[in-house]
């Protein structure tokens, strides 16, 4: 697949008019003007699945709608260097990893397989994340400016893990976090831009009455009880587990449905191992829907969050946690866990409620539950927090202005 002609609908950034003041539009089309014609390729691990495909899949139209010519490209990699690399993103966030001689080398050398994909006329090279790191061998050979888009949080990351890694990253000319929090020394420089929901995409765009109950009645989620969602690959990370503990304690109390809707990533080896557990300990209760969703659902999980009461993200860490985003955009109520990104989106009583534990995840539900009022409040509060500060348009003009300091 070539992502390059997926991209057939013509946005505009005044397509976003009613989501922002004229002044942000203004201020995007007069920093585009230098940067009318630039190529700009965007390198990741996979197309479908994961919050930076969900990235790319919007920011790269809306790059070419300001006169970057951006395109979007994928490595491709056999199962033993995803194996490597899911290895390696649980060793960010503080699993132990062995990193043996055999991982190096399968990075190395799916990494050397891939250089071709760099374009050479690039003004600028995005690498997303870790897996494409490797590509930077292509650097000192290439004209265009280098950044790394660190998308996860590596404060804990394995020291030679990241001895190995970072040796790729210093390549860069630039390095981007989502959060202050997360920089790294690397020795060049430095950026924070968290990332964005596109409010027209499928995912977020407003549904009709037909779409809901239609995609509702297909999915087989009843209307008669107040459901509780959690959308999230199946990772360990997101703490499916936990999310199903919770909502056994709260259902003894209150009547209610639990939906569990995810489905696979093709740089995730893990998720089918985690489905299993998952469905093992859920072990076929009537009111609990796991969804193993193709990642073309963009409109499903769009429905299944709009139609939910209570939307939870339990993950254990989270980079910024696009799904938190998504469900905020919602006007709904969330219960999250107290990490990474979410801090930045779920402040606490005002856009949401943050649990820590099972204990305060029940408590948080039944209080939501019980206080219609207060689950609207933080509903509306959530969705203004977002139009203010996650949506396509305030993103793009952070892409400019930082594309604008490194050209200077
Ligand atoms: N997502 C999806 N289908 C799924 C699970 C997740 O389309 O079955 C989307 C979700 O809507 C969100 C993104 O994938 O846009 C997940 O991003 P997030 O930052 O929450 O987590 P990540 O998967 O990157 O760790």
């Amino acid at each position: 697949m070539d992502s390059n002609n997926i991209f057939a609908q013509n946005i505009s950034v005044d397509d976003y008019a009613s989501f922002v003041d004229r002044e942000l539009l203004d201020e995007i089309n007069r920093l585009s003007v230098r940067l009318r014609g630039a190529v700009i390729q965007h390198i990741n691990s996979t197309y479908v699945g994961g919050g930076v495909a969900e990235i790319l899949r919007s920011l790269t139209p809306i790059m070419r709608s300001v006169g970057l010519e951006a395109r979007w490209d994928v490595i491709k990699a056999e199962s033993n260097f995803f194996e490597c690399t899911k290895a390696f993103h649980n060793a960010f966030h503080g699993e132990k990893i062995e990193l043996s001689a055999e991982m190096m080398n399968i990075y190395r050398q799916t990494s050397r397989a891939n250089l071709d994909l760099v374009d050479e006329d690039a003004d600028f090279v995005v690498i997303h994340d870790q897996q494409p790191l490797g590509l930077t061998e292509r650097k000192p050979r290439h004209k265009g400016k280098w950044i790394w888009y660190c998308h996860i949080d590596p404060i804990d990351v394995d020291a030679r893990l990241w001895e190995f890694l970072s040796s790729y990253a210093r390549r860069c000319d630039a390095a981007i976090y989502h959060l202050a929090e997360y920089a790294k020394n690397l020795g060049n420089s430095q950026f924070f831009i968290p990332p964005a929901i596109d409010p027209l995409s499928d995912k977020n765009r407003e549904v009709t009455e037909e779409e809901k109950e239609q995609i509702l009645g297909r999915l087989g989620i009843p209307s008669d009880r107040p459901v509780i969602l959690q959308v999230s690959r199946f990772d360990r990370l997101k703490n499916p587990f936990g999310v199903v503990s919770a909502y056994l304690k709260l259902v003894e109390e209150i009547p209610c449905y639990l939906v569990m809707a995810g489905g696979a990533a093709d740089d995730d080896p893990e998720g089918q191992e985690v489905l299993t557990e998952l469905l093992d300990m859920v072990d076929n209760h009537p009111d609990i829907m796991v969804l193993n969703l193709p990642p073309t659902s963009h409109l499903e999980i769009n429905v299944l969050q709009r139609a939910a009461d209570i939307i939870i993200q339990n993950s254990v860490r989270e980079g910024f946690g696009l799904t938190v985003t998504e469900a905020l955009w919602k006007a709904k109520p969330v219960v999250a866990t107290p990490v990474g990104g979410i801090l930045k989106q779920v402040l606490h009583e005002k856009t949401g409620l943050l649990a820590g534990n099972t204990e305060e995840l029940v408590a948080c539900l039944r209080r939501l539950l019980l206080d219609q009022d207060l689950a609207r409040e933080l509903g509306r509060n959530g969705k203004e927090h977002v139009r203010k500060n996650f949506i396509t348009p305030v993103y793009i003009y952070n892409w400019l202005s930082l594309l604008n300091r490194i050209n200077e």
